[in-house]
């Protein structure tokens, strides 16, 4: 069972719900309760199917879509809060991912060192980009304006887990009238996987070379289609800041979680291009089941040493856990 520690296992605090009850059936559906639960509901699952711990993080898309930066730094603070309360109750089960209130990097700076420094938090996820002042504005990670938050999150040595959003729906209009394929089943790794290719276009990574990105979902496609997209840009840089090839980001500065891609193809895909050592196990919990993550992942035909890596090693010393 490999004592396994999930990385994209999600909570929600009542006033963050709203944005994501657009993909449930309703208040009762399961996924709220699973959501709200930070206690027995999750430490009976996590018992059933061998996993130590959960490192938590409020769901897509929570604080990115408040679009008022004070009013997304109260949230932020007050998730945070509750969240160190739960790690608090159960120091060995539970670790925390901080939310910011990104709509204002000098705010999410503060934010930032409240939750590493003060709740001990291990990292800081956000739900792709943030909105700001109005529905209409929104800002990328690679803009500018957020140097400095990079530059802080360098000093610290914090990961950062680039979490799926929808996107804006004046950037979606390949998705009109599919409603079916919103969200999850496609656009959510489609988004993220350009929001990625954004951050190693723009430079990022060569002003700040120890930055570590983590992405769900294996790596949104990117292990798949990363070579295409350099073999292009080695024919036409079409002024690309980037430095360096394409692939040599993603195998510096990007780890990825098998979070909802519970089959071996996939796996096998990044393993080759990325290296076992860059992979590490997560669920998506509650909108994938406990249950089917740990199932696939114990039945797995690959070498016991990528397996405990995967499951445990490589996410204890990645994020300075001491287990
Ligand atoms: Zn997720």
């Amino acid at each position: 069972m490999y004592g396994k520690i999930g990385l994209e296992e999600h909570f929600a605090i009542p006033d963050t719900l709203g944005g994501s009850l657009v993909y449930f059936t309703g208040e009762q559906d399961l996924r709220t309760t699973r959501l709200l639960d930070l206690l027995d509901l999750r430490i009976q699952q996590m018992d059933e199917n061998g996993m130590d711990m959960m490192i938590l993080s409020l769901n897509s898309p929570a604080i990115q879509s408040i679009c008022d930066p004070q009013r997304a730094a109260e949230l932020s603070r007050k998730a945070n809060e509750e969240l160190a309360d739960a790690i608090t109750k159960e120091p060995d089960r539970f670790r925390g991912f901080a939310a910011l209130p990104l709509q204002d990097p000098d705010l999410a700076i503060e934010e930032l060192h409240y939750a590493i420094d003060e709740l001990g938090f291990v990292g800081v996820l956000a739900n792709g980009y943030s909105q700001i002042g109005s529905e209409d504005n929104y800002l990328y990670l690679d803009d500018p304006l957020y140097r400095p938050f990079w530059a802080e999150m360098e000093k610290m040595d914090v990961p950062f887990y680039l979490h799926p959003r929808e996107p804006m729906p004046c950037n979606a209009h390949t998705l009109d009238g599919h409603y079916w394929i919103h969200g999850a089943p496609w656009a959510f790794g489609v988004e993220t996987a350009t929001h990625t290719l954004r951050l190693m276009c723009s430079g990022l990574f060569d002003e700040y070379p120890k930055l570590r990105i983590v992405l769900g979902h294996l790596g949104e496609g990117l292990p798949f289609l990363i070579w295409r997209a350099q073999n292009h840009l080695n024919k036409r840089r079409r002024g690309m800041p980037a430095q360096k090839p394409l692939p040599e980001y993603l195998n510096e500065n990007v780890w990825v979680t098998t979070s909802g891609q519970f089959t071996l193809p996939p796996l096998v895909c990044t393993m080759m291009q990325m290296g076992a050592d860059r992979i590490m196990f997560a669920t998506d919990y509650p909108f994938e089941e406990v249950s089917d993550a740990c199932v696939w992942f114990d039945g797995l035909q690959i070498s016991e040493t990528d397996k405990k890596k995967i499951a445990r090693d490589t996410a204890n010393e990645f994020f300075k856990l001491g287990l």
